[in-house]
């Protein structure tokens, strides 16, 4: 990275904008001048434009048409190390600069002066009658000195509604200010709440601490079943980083559910995180962004984008659920945040831990091999034990046709429901039915935009793409040959798997937990709250409840069909499979009460089934690992793919078939492409899909060799081209 240096009014310099640009521009230092990583707003024809000073100017342009910048934004400006990063990224992802720059500067009004806002401190007078609410106010404020909060800070840190500040307000025992600025977030106590730990614990969280005591660049594996506390143990990690005065992020997979996470935290550390992810208010994101810059935020609790936050010491990133597929951004820029962590951490000289109780196969290779520290909990905290497995073979159960719950599993719900328990029946299909079919000419109604079925949500009372989103209403006559009523389900949702719980259980009270249900995430997670007090008997749930979610009174998971994930030609069918059973299976028991969970399968001689049933994780790691490395793919092997869409058909295969034949960049570091074939969603939103494979050994230099192979033939107009370097699905 060039040096930071300082450019005086009227200096050349070279300035990257977000704007869709292939090369940096040429400006003049404004008045004041400026420094390398200032953000600024240069004129760009018409407009005016966000832009970061990147170097000095390269002069070729004609100095009396360069413009001058307009002014640099009151923001701490971008450091060397995270310039290094973005490029570093833009390397790695073939992405380009200007959209890097736009991932790292997602936050709104960074040019503005900060609006005003509410905030409020300790007022002079004394309330005349002091409830506990009120004094819990007070008391809080007391504890903070002279700091001003916001209304939600200061009524989550007294844990009362806001009303109770509100009526403070009234009484002058506490003020209410206009603050022009974005504030510091309240100071983070590492000694606050610390619990003490169980030796498995103490271990794993003395040597993170010395790690991070460390100074320097490492990654930690840390693997333990669900409900063994490797919260606890990274909270320790993040604990010391506050100690040293560094920064602290943890990622997590789902942060709209994180409200027990959050509240976690500021027991921990006696006040609330920073919060970054969609949810949070454009205020809010605001000041994160640009708290993080000026050292006011010390942790950040926050969604995969969290990463490209211009922290200004960041010793510390905890990849909380590190396998799980939401890690990787499958839209604009492509990138695994699981491995951009590893690689910013490597720049700041930070430690990553990785906790996760299924690890992807990817960190269990690099932990094999020495890369990765690897730390262990080997048993669940407390009394709660890990549940009993078992297989239900279907093909021994005596089941009508449109019915998903064995006898068996039946039987062992009913076992719960007389000893007041709670049981879970997870199956991963949304709506009623995947599929709608017309009895009378077979017709199987898709979508008009997508290679895709529609899925009947009679909840909803439409027919919808979970490709595009597309819905319309459930038609009543056959849209191919219009006969009327003939339109049947076929196949179980779990609304129709509510139906027969019904049927079956019908004094039980049953919950449905599915992210389409749900208007918002705030009413979900008041369901789940709900549900873990013990509002319902019975659980209907997606994958959603695999996160997680802690429900003490949850003694029994039934996998409706364990076979599901295993089909498909996917590279991580097996392993997804077996995560997510061994997940949702972690659900039961995690109090004194011992759980089981129950398996239905066609297949229970299958080898993921098996090792699920068995336990033994090591084997099937192996045995993956074995697979994997024989077939030379990740992460034994490097794989890129070439996602092609064009509303004409011909021009993507023209197009694909002409990058296939010209693959002499790619046979020189000896890699192979295949294809073009169909995508396995082979059109979508109206586009067709065509892909491209590439598949290289583990240590050829992959994306030199992309960029030169794409650099031969223009892309037509109509035509987009997406490399996905390390693709995790393939759709
Ligand atoms: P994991 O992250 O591995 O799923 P958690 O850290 O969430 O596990 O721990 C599971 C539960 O056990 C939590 O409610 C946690 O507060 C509790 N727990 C774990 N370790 C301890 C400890 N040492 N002292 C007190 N409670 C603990
Ligand atoms: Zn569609």
């Amino acid at each position: 990275m060039d040096e930071v240096k300082f450019f005086d009014e009227g200096a050349l310099v070279a300035v990257l904008t977000t704007q869709p640009l292939d090369r940096l521009l040429d400006y003049k230092a404004p008045e004041g001048g400026c420094l390398t990583g200032a953000f600024v707003e240069v004129p760009l024809g018409p407009r005016k434009v966000l832009g970061l000073v990147w170097g000095p100017g390269r002069g070729d342009f004609d100095i009396n048409r360069v413009r001058s910048v307009i002014r640099v934004l009151d923001a701490a400006p971008m450091r060397p190390e995270m310039r290094e990063f973005l490029l570093r990224v833009a390397d790695y992802t073939l992405t380009p600069m200007p959209a890097m720059l736009r991932l790292a500067t997602r936050a709104p009004g960074l040019g503005g002066a900060p609006s005003m806002r509410k905030v409020y401190r300790r007022g002079a007078a004394e309330p005349d009658r002091l409830t506990p609410a009120r004094k819990r106010v007070l008391a809080a404020l007391a504890d903070y000195g002279d700091l001003t909060f916001t209304l939600r800070e200061l009524a989550e840190m007294a844990g009362v509604s806001p009303s109770v500040v509100k009526g403070l307000v009234k009484l002058g025992a506490v003020l209410e200010e206009d603050s022009p600025r974005d504030l510091p977030y309240p100071r983070l106590d590492p000694d606050y709440g610390a619990k003490v730990l169980n030796d498995d614990q103490a271990a794993a969280a003395a040597l993170l601490r010395d790690k991070v005591a460390g100074g320097g660049y490492g990654t930690s594996l840390l693997k333990g079943v669900t409900g063994s506390g490797k919260t606890e143990v990274y909270l320790e990690a993040v604990a010391e980083t506050l100690r040293r005065g560094r920064q602290a992020l943890v990622l997590l997979p789902e942060i709209a559910l994180s409200a027990e996470f959050l509240t976690r935290v500021q027991a921990r550390f006696g006040a609330p995180a920073a919060e970054w992810h969609s949810g949070v208010t454009m205020t809010e994101r605001r000041r994160c962004w640009r708290m993080v810059g000026e050292g006011g935020a010390q942790l950040v609790v926050g969604a995969r984008s969290a990463l490209f936050l211009p922290f200004r010491d960041l010793g510390l990133i905890v990849v909380d659920e590190e396998h799980d597929t939401s890690y990787k951004q499958e839209d604009g820029v492509v990138y695994h945040a699981r491995d951009m962590a590893v690689l910013r951490a490597s720049i700041c000289a930070a430690q990553v831990v990785l906790a996760s109780a299924t690890p992807s196969l990817e960190s269990w290779v690099n932990a094999r091999a020495g890369k990765y520290e690897k730390l262990e909990l080997t048993s669940r905290f407390g009394a709660a034990r890990m549940p009993g497995m078992a297989a239900i073979d279907m093909r021994g159960e005596d089941l009508p046709s449109n019915r998903w719950i064995s006898p068996t599993l039946a039987e062992a719900v009913r076992a719960r429901l007389e000893k007041g328990e709670q049981a879970l029946l997870f199956l991963n299909r949304r709506g009623y039915a995947p599929v709608t079919l017309c009895r009378a000419c077979g017709h199987q109604i898709g979508c008009d935009q997508c290679d895709a079925r529609m899925v009947e949500h009679r909840f909803l009372k439409r027919l919808v793409c979970h490709q595009c989103g597309d819905s319309r209403p459930i038609p009543e006559t056959c849209p191919s040959c219009e006969a009327r009523d003939r339109l049947a389900p076929v196949g179980p949702g779990v609304e129709r798997l509510a139906e027969e719980v019904s049927e079956l259980f019908p004094e039980a009270r049953l919950a449905v937990l599915s992210s389409d249900l749900f208007a918002s995430a705030r009413a979900l997670k008041e369901q789940i709250v709900k549900i873990a007090e013990g509002g319902a008997d019975i659980i209907i749930g997606t994958q959603l409840v695999a996160k997680g979610h802690n429900f003490p009174r949850l003694t029994l998971v039934g996998v409706i069909d364990a076979d599901l994930g295993l089909q498909g030609s996917d590279l991580r069918a097996a392993e997804r499979s077996f995560q997510l059973m061994r997940q949702v299976s972690g659900r039961a028991g995690r109090t004194e009460n011992p759980g089981v969970a129950l398996l239905q399968t066609w297949q229970p001689e299958h080898p993921v089934i098996r090792a699920i049933l068995a336990g033994d994780e090591e084997a099937f790691w192996q045995a993956e690992a074995r697979e994997r490395e024989a077939a030379r793919v990740p992460p034994f092997g490097r794989l890129a793919g070439v996602i092609l869409s064009s509303p004409d058909v011909q021009e993507v295969f023209d197009f694909g078939g002409e990058l296939a034949r010209r693959d002499a960049p790619l046979r020189a570091i000896g890699a192979r492409v295949y294809g073009p074939a169909p995508a396995p969603i082979a059109r979508i939103r109206g586009r067709h899909r065509a892909r491209l494979l590439v598949k290289a050994d583990k240590g050829a230099p992959l994306q030199g060799a992309l960029r030169k192979w794409v650099a031969q033939i223009e892309v037509p107009r109509n035509l987009r081209l997406q490399i996905d370097i390390d693709p995790q699905s393939f759709y």
